[in-house]
């Protein structure tokens, strides 16, 4: 008998305030789900650390944000809460972690319009172990490649029915970038818009760095250390992990600065990330070949700004 998979599902259901659990081993949509048939929802991924989902508010506003972005009238956050509470334990029970260090679980939250026809929202949680991959490159770093992704960085405003700044089901596109991105030996990707702007990676936020030390002037040494991301109105998505990095940085000293960014601010920067809510900080040696920074500097701010970004709770 082969192993059942690590994941548990958790359905939002009324009648059940803590959520439904269900057999994640049989089918539990229909097949006509404007989810599946459509990409027509929206979602959230979350990583749970020793029980505790991170930053879990943030994440339950911007579902929501989502949401109305898309007219689609999804439960309530005291409803979600539950159903996660619910599917990390079962998880965690389930699936015990080997050691302390491997108890993560990545808990996604999903809300689809419904089967065709009916005007009731699906909603379910998912509970499932973080890719290897994301845990590995966290420590290796990654090579990025940057791709055009068509747009200009003004449309968000212009198209709001792109719904640009909002985290629907619609990944295909993200996906089929990082495909394109493994094809040509690069692990992720940074777009740019068609006005040559630096924008996001298909599940990530871009941040860069610039870390100078001077003299101050009393025999001391002074040291700035700047962290900088694209601007929040050019159509990405505002990452929950760098708005709580933001928040650490600024109470440890940093400097903050938002875009506009263009490639060549890239090439020009000690550092350069991808932040996420899974993979957490994954620092970039390569962008199209070309070497960030170098490996000492890069090392010394990823685990600077590493340490901050884990020390933020729920
Ligand atoms: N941008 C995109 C397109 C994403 O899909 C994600 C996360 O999946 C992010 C940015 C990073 O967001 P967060 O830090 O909230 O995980």
């Amino acid at each position: 008998m082969t192993a059942p998979a690590p994941l548990v599902l958790v359905f939002l259901d009324p009648a059940h305030p803590a959520g439904r659990i269900a057999d994640a081993s049989k089918p539990q949509l229909m097949a006509t789900d404007q989810g599946a048939t459509r990409g027509d929802g929206v979602f959230e991924s979350m990583l749970a650390v020793g029980g505790e989902i991170r930053k879990i508010q943030a994440h339950l506003d911007r579902l929501q944000g989502s949401a109305r972005a898309i007219d689609l009238e999804i439960p309530g956050q005291d409803g979600w809460r539950a159903a996660a509470a619910t599917a990390v334990t079962a998880y965690r029970e389930q699936f015990p972690a080997a050691t302390p260090e491997d108890d993560e679980v990545v808990v996604k939250l999903i809300a689809s319009r419904g089967p065709e026809g009916s005007d009731t929202p699906t909603a379910w949680v998912q509970a499932s172990p973080p890719p290897a991959a994301g845990r590995r490159q966290r420590e290796t770093g990654i090579d990025v490649v940057l791709l055009d992704r068509g747009y200009d960085s003004t449309v968000a405003e212009r198209a709001p029915w792109l719904l640009l700044g909002a985290k629907t089901l619609s990944y295909a596109v993200n996906m089929a970038a990082l495909r394109h991105a493994h094809k040509v030996g690069a692990d992720d990707v940074i777009f740019t818009s068609s006005d040559g702007r630096v924008l996001e990676g298909p599940t990530s936020t871009v941040l860069l760095a610039h870390y100078e030390t001077s003299d101050d002037g009393d025999g001391g040494t002074r040291v700035t250390r700047r962290l900088i991301t694209p601007q929040l109105d050019s159509g990405i998505l505002p990452g929950t992990s760098q708005g709580a990095l933001f928040t650490a940085a600024k109470e440890a000293g940093w400097e903050l600065g938002y875009g506009p960014l263009e490639p060549e601010d890239l090439f020009a920067a000690d550092a350069v990330w991808l932040i996420s809510s899974i993979r957490l900080l994954a620092p970039v040696n390569h962008i199209d070949g070309r070497e960030i920074g170098t490996v000492e500097i890069r090392k010394q701010l990823t685990d600077e700004l590493s340490e901050l970004f884990a020390g933020i709770g729920g």
